[in-house]
């Protein structure tokens, strides 16, 4: 069954204790509420095990941001898979824009790092979306069909089925720009219609896709709304308890 799914992502903010101010702050808001959708919290490597031992108990997740392409070995500064999963971690976000274009990560590297993650039994959130360019010059369907085959393709189906997508086009990340409703449902059901053809009906209609891009609490129903949206990955409006709350709230 497709779930519904909030995802936040700090990306590289937040010292650990305010890490740890955030989980509170959200364990007490979200005290004797239904939630209806999961939730999962993207935090620094090191932040991992403090911020999922908080999480205790609760119904919220934690994910990491990023794992190595390797097992393990002579990787300095590297963190495998496993050593994110002995955090009680859960998830791992893979193929970020930021770190596609910061990191030089590319489809074949991040084959690797969906590869590592699965084996560990964590669960990527893997991201796909076109540069402003890309959709200017009206390539965007291409571009997201590319990283999809061009990482994820090789997967067996049982391997694919325990992936979560995010569709993030890189020119609403972080810039107060956000798809549109039709934009982000036609992108969602593109990608749904591409599944389909993969690894059909049962498989596509069981995976969730988030949007991502400046998605907030003044947004998040109205996108999550679209058949093919099934929740969100949120940079800016994670990083405070009380503007994260209503966009799992958009489920309510
Ligand atoms: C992100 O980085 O995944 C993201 C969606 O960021 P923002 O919500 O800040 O645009």
């Amino acid at each position: 069954m497709r779930k519904n799914i909030v995802a936040g992502n700090w990306k590289m903010n937040k010292t650990l204790q305010e890490g740890l101010t955030f989980s509170n702050e959200l364990k007490k808001l979200l005290n004797n509420k239904s939630v209806n959708c999961e939730v999962v919290i993207g935090t620094p490597f090191i932040h991992l095990s403090e911020v999922a031992k908080s999480f205790k108990g609760t119904k919220v997740m934690v994910a990491a941001q990023n794992c190595a392409d390797k097992e393990s070995g002579a990787y300095t500064g590297e963190v495998s898979a496993s050593m994110i999963s002995s955090t009680n971690a859960t998830h791992v976000i893979l193929g970020h824009s930021e770190r596609r274009a910061y990191y030089n990560e590319t489809p074949e590297l991040l084959k690797d790092k969906v590869l590592q993650a699965l084996s560990s039994n964590l669960t990527p959130i893997f991201c796909v979306g076109e540069a402003l360019e890309e959709r200017e010059s009206d390539k965007h369907f291409d571009v997201v069909a590319e990283q999809l085959k061009g990482s994820l393709f090789e997967l067996s189906k049982d391997d694919f089925s325990k992936l979560i997508l995010a569709y993030e086009p890189v020119w609403a990340i972080g810039t107060g720009k956000t798809a549109s409703a039709e934009q982000a449902q036609e992108m969602h059901a593109f990608i749904r219609k591409t599944l389909v053809e993969k690894y059909g009906e049962e498989v596509a209609n069981d995976t969730s896709i988030l949007y991502g891009g400046s998605c907030n609490a003044g947004n998040a129903k109205e996108l999550f709304s679209n058949p093919d949206v099934d929740g969100g990955l949120i940079g800016g409006a994670s990083l405070e308890a009380e503007k994260f709350l209503p966009i799992i709230e958009a489920f309510n």
